[in-house]
């Protein structure tokens, strides 16, 4: 039996990566030849409907650096990504990638001197993304508004692109959160952290596998969960219109009795009707999105499903059972 506890663990969600397979491996199979760094790889399929899944239990089969993780369905993203973490046995770091190479695997020697530094999270700021405009600009106005209003102290352009320490990563497997925002549970947990800048490549091969309804899910995520601001707003609009409500009264008032002009206005009406119908029904939505979440986690179902997981390596358990 061998017994090995790799240093570092990489980790990669994949879901329909065939194009950048090929790529990937290679890329990884260099860094690991050329660190001193005992390493092991965590791929996680994230219910890939491709040839992904085939191509990564060929390798975990042949190459023993390789643990593959295969969820039953597709999951998203942030949740492939808690699965890969909580397999990694990396004793000392795991270092957070994505699959489709726009966070190069070779900056893992500069994180990892920031981490024996003394850092527990060191992570990636994109200095430049090479990404059309309305993304860029999308994610340039998310990340500005999250700082602004949440709670925790979230570094501005940073993703899920990062190396965490073994202790940050055991107090990320213990949070049961649903609706999991990684970036900003990352931020949550504190330690010493530091960004490094980098820049974001394209994607080397194939498509983006955040559609427009996923990023804005991730995005609700991020507000919602790190934010009572929604909520905040929706009270001070409130105390806004009941004012702005006194101060037209006193008016019609002063027109009625001291001017004896009768008050028109059927149109001035059903405006305010039509517009604070709007806000209220927008007061509803945004209360409903933290009704859900709890609707959501109130169920405690398991965040995912591992359908198999190959690794050849036997290896001891970490901690003792
Ligand atoms: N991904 C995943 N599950 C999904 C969507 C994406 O595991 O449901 C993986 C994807 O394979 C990639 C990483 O998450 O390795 C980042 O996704 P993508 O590149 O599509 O996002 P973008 O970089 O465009 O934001
Ligand atoms: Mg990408």
């Amino acid at each position: 039996m061998i017994l090995s506890k790799p240093q570092i663990s990489i980790i990669a969600p994949l879901y329909n990566e065939t194009e950048s397979f090929p790529r990937l491996i290679a890329r990884l199979n260099a860094v690991m030849e050329t660190s001193p760094l005992t390493i092991e790889v965590v791929l996680i399929d994230d219910g890939s409907r491709d040839t992904t899944a085939m191509l990564m239990q060929q390798l975990a089969l042949t190459d023993s650096r390789y643990q593959c993780v295969f969820l039953s369905r597709n999951y998203g993203h942030q949740i492939a990504l808690s699965a890969g973490i909580a397999a990694a046995y990396g004793t000392e770091a795991l270092f957070i990638i994505d699959g489709d190479l726009q966070d190069p695997p070779e900056l893992l020697t500069e994180f990892y001197q920031k981490y024996e530094e003394g850092y527990d999270v060191v992570y990636a700021v994109r200095k430049k993304r090479k990404e059309n405009w309305f993304k860029r600009t999308a994610y340039a106005t998310f990340y500005r508004i999250m700082k602004s209003i949440s709670y925790v102290d979230m570094p501005l352009d940073s993703g899920d692109f990062s190396l965490i320490s073994r202790r940050v990563a055991d107090v990320l497997n213990q949070m049961p959160e649903e609706s999991r925002f990684i970036r900003g549970m990352r931020s949550w947990i504190g330690f010493k952290q530091i960004g490094v800048e980098y820049e974001r490549d394209a994607r080397q091969a194939g498509e983006s596998k955040y559609s427009f309804s996923m990023l804005q899910r991730l995005a609700y995520n991020g507000i919602f969960n790190f934010s009572e601001y929604p909520i905040k707003i929706i009270t001070r609009i409130g105390i806004f219109t009941i004012g702005a409500a006194l101060l037209y009264l006193i008016q019609t008032l002063i027109k009625r009795f001291i001017y004896h002009d009768v008050p028109q206005g059927f149109t001035a009406l059903l405006f305010f009707i039509v517009l604070f119908s709007g806000i209220q029904l927008i007061a509803l939505g945004l209360i409903g999105e933290y009704v859900l979440r709890i609707f959501f986690q109130a169920k405690g179902r398991p965040l995912y499903v591992v359908r198999e997981i190959i690794r050849q390596q036997q290896r001891q358990p970490l901690t003792p059972v």
